[in-house]
């Protein structure tokens, strides 16, 4: 690809900027997305926050302009990302509210020196949630693409949170109670909604609105309605992307076509399905952190098939005790497994003290810990059997590329929702959607890795690999998608 790039780069004649929102899962996409641009001839500016731009140095070929929080020595974001995920989210709302001006300023600057460099800066590509660069780029008259990083199944959901809301669904205090209790079934019969003046339902209940999702998925979302704040930037972000001049999605037709007809009659502008992005470019040069190698050897010498690679992405966090009932149903199920432990992944602790000496002994005979994998590259190894999963979207459309079934544990926001979809309409995927009892944990993994219903899924997710091949192939859907894209960018 290097050399590919060199040759293009002398004939550049347009030039796109980006700008990613600075977590993981959404830095991963937009980086990828830009190195797809790049390889069909566009120049590249990313802008950036100063926090998690550590990936920087891998794109030589790209330059990059911070703005917003642009004073290196402005740590503010870092500081709100150690207390937590969802003050992070907060401080990204309210760059969402006074970055205009800045944004403006910075946009200003790079198009006096594209006009001295006879490249013209052709269009604006923002992460979704970085809805206040419509208005800006607006005001530049300047098309804004909306790289949109999560499933067309979950924008459907959100789309739809002023009506549940209506509905009753998502009552602040029930909110409360899922999140604090490790839940059997039989703790879930007693849930009521009060807002509504439906009748009782309980978490196991089908929701009329949208069949395809459980009461209890729509809580997991942990959104408290649409005057929360993640309500209101859920709101925001739809609003602005409807105003955009078209939307990319990291997906592909033969995967959401259902989800697809939806979207676009909700959003009236075009869209490209062009993923997974990663197909293309991998992840490993935007990561955040290093990669621990060692885990590919240790893989070569396992049997194929035999392991299973557990990781829940860069933000999610266990409770301590949940955490335990990982560790013992994982040591139930006797399969062997490769664990990513995130420093900071178990909830108030940096390390892993809560690991018991006789588990640090099971990991030397059947067990890897890592604390950041390589992850493409393991998805991709013969020896992974089944993948222990967040569902994350990156994660889930890895998993999905590589054709490994996947046992589904969700935390937050689009997660629950993507992990529906794939037990439930890909059927690649078991869900472990009653919490953390390691007697589910270790029977879920017995499912997917040993017993018969395996091989059904299997079959599965192989088919679902071949549609990813065919649709990133001349003729496929996010080729011809991709090519219709760059006609348009080309045509501003
Ligand atoms: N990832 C990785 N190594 C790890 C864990 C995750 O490279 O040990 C990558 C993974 O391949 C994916 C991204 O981090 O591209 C996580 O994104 P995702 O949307 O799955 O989850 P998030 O981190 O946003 O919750």
């Amino acid at each position: 690809m290097e050399n590919h790039i060199e040759r293009r780069s002398s004939c550049r004649r347009q030039r796109v900027v980006l700008f990613p929102m600075p977590f993981q899962g959404h830095i991963n996409p937009m980086l990828q997305l830009a190195n797809i641009l790049y390889s069909k001839g566009f120049s590249i500016t990313v802008i950036h926050t100063n926090f998690n731009s550590s990936y920087k140095s891998n794109y030589p070929h790209f330059t990059f302009r911070p703005v917003l929080d642009n004073d290196p020595k402005d740590n503010n974001l870092a500081k709100l990302a150690s207390k937590g995920i969802g003050d992070l989210l907060l401080g990204i709302m309210l760059l969402n509210q006074c970055g205009a001006d800045s944004l403006h300023r910075e946009l200003e600057q790079m198009f006096v020196a594209s006009k001295q460099q006879h490249e013209p800066i052709v269009c604006l590509i923002t992460d979704a949630l970085w809805y206040f660069t419509q208005s800006v780029a607006d005001s530049l008259k300047l098309p804004r693409i909306v790289l949109r990083t999560s499933s067309l199944f979950c924008v459907n959901v959100y789309a739809s949170i002023p009506l549940l809301d209506d509905q009753g669904y998502f009552n602040q205090a029930d909110s409360v109670f899922y999140e604090e209790n490790i839940m059997s079934p039989d703790d879930t019969s007693n849930f009521k909604k009060t807002k509504s003046s439906k009748p009782v339902l309980n978490l196991e209940e089908q929701v009329p609105e949208i069949p395809l999702l459980k009461v209890k998925d729509i809580i997991k979302m942990r959104i408290k309605g649409q005057e929360d704040p993640t309500g209101k930037l859920l709101a925001n972000m739809l609003k602005q992307t409807k105003a955009s001049s078209g939307v990319i999605w990291n997906s592909f037709t033969e995967l959401e076509e259902p989800e697809l007809k939806k979207i676009l009659q909700y959003f009236p502008v075009p869209c490209f399905l062009i993923g997974p992005f990663h197909k293309c470019f991998p992840a490993s040069s935007s990561s955040l952190f290093e990669p621990d190698r060692s885990s590919m050897s240790w893989l070569d010498h396992q049997s194929p098939s035999s392991v299973l690679y557990i990781s829940f992405g860069s933000t999610a966090q266990l409770e301590e005790q949940q955490f335990l009932e990982v560790v013992h149903g994982l040591a139930d199920s006797k399969q062997p497994f490769l664990w990513v432990m995130r420093p900071g992944f178990i909830k108030g602790l940096e390390g892993t003290e809560p690991l018991p000496k006789w588990f640090l002994d099971l990991v030397g005979e059947r067990g890897r810990i890592v604390k950041w994998a390589p992850q493409q590259e393991v998805l991709a190894h013969k020896a992974i059997g089944a993948f222990w999963t967040h569902n994350g979207w990156n994660s889930t459309l890895e998993s999905i590329c590589e054709g490994v079934p996947m046992i589904c544990s969700p935390f937050w926001g689009d997660q629950p929702l993507d992990a529906r979809y794939v037990s439930d309409v890909l059927k690649i995927g078991i869900y472990l959607e009653n919490g953390w009892a390691r007697e589910e944990i270790a029977s879920a993994i017995r499912r997917v890795m040993v017993e018969e219903e395996r091989d059904e899924i299997k079959k599965r997710t192989k088919c679902l690999k071949e549609k990813v091949n065919s649709s990133l192939s001349k003729g496929g859907s996010s080729y011809e998608s991709l090519e219709t894209l760059i006609g348009y960018i080309s045509s501003f």
